[in-house]
């Protein structure tokens, strides 16, 4: 990643990933002119927004939403309803692809880092900003293809050809998993009790949805505190 001449948006869903991209980038000397989380209706989006905001103002950087409300016409599971109970896998279950695949099929929502690197492509072009900072990783590119390396270099071909400015997307931590995320959060300071990593709505993460499940894992290795974070601390 180029460093200095660099100005960016980034896209903060809440989440360990993109905050701690957000901050490993600003660390380099990238000038983010602003951090922006989608509100497509998913089940934890007030805490997602909450949280997005509290991060985006600990490092003094400009926090804005776009709402994309046309996926709640969508056939609503998973991520979208708040009814349909999501997987709650054990962390045997999170080393077991089968399983894997199948709760990553229960929350998947349509085309939806396409639709965020798209919107964020438009937006980066109109404020003159060349890169879009993204949180993926290696541990979900394994079963989702959108959060992948290849998917990056697809999109970044595209971009050169739709935005006038060649806008970038870029993530420091796609050929990381979540316990090397979480030790590169550790050397930056981050505040990692201002993360929502849960797909369930609520007081506090649930700590037992598979999103909780891999921040949980992630920071036990590093012997990070659970306590607070979760209402569920008990990792087996
Ligand atoms: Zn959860």
């Amino acid at each position: 990643m180029k460093s200095f001449e660099t100005t960016a948006i980034a896209l903060l869903s809440s989440g360990l990933d993109s905050a701690v991209s957000m901050a490993f980038a600003l660390d380099k000397g990238i000038h983010i002119k602003s951090a922006i989380t989608f509100n497509y209706g998913q089940r934890a989006a007030i805490q997602e927004i909450q949280h997005a905001k509290a991060i985006s103002d600990h490092f003094g950087i400009p926090h804005g939403v776009m709402p994309l409300p046309w996926f709640s016409q969508f056939e609503s599971k998973g991520l979208l309803s708040k009814k349909d109970p999501l997987a709650h896998p054990s962390l045997k279950t999170l080393s077991d692809s089968g399983a894997v695949l199948k709760s990553a099929a229960q929350v998947w929502v349509p085309n939806r880092n396409g639709v965020f690197l798209e919107v964020a492509a438009s937006i980066a072009e109109n404020q003159k900003v060349d890169t879009i900072l993204v949180g993926f990783n290696a541990e979900e590119a394994a079963t989702f293809p959108d959060n992948s390396i290849a998917y990056i270099e697809a999109i970044n071909k595209a971009l050169a050809l739709s935005t006038s400015n060649h806008v970038r997307v870029e993530s420091p931590t796609m050929e990381m998993n979540k316990t090397e995320i979480v030790a590169l959060g550790m050397t930056l300071n981050f505040p990692f009790s201002l993360l929502w990593s849960c797909y369930e709505e609520g007081e506090v993460m649930c700590g037992s949805c598979e999103s909780c499940m891999r921040l949980k894992r992630a920071l036990v290795n590093k012997e990070k505190s659970l306590d607070g974070l979760f209402i569920n601390t008990i990792l087996n």
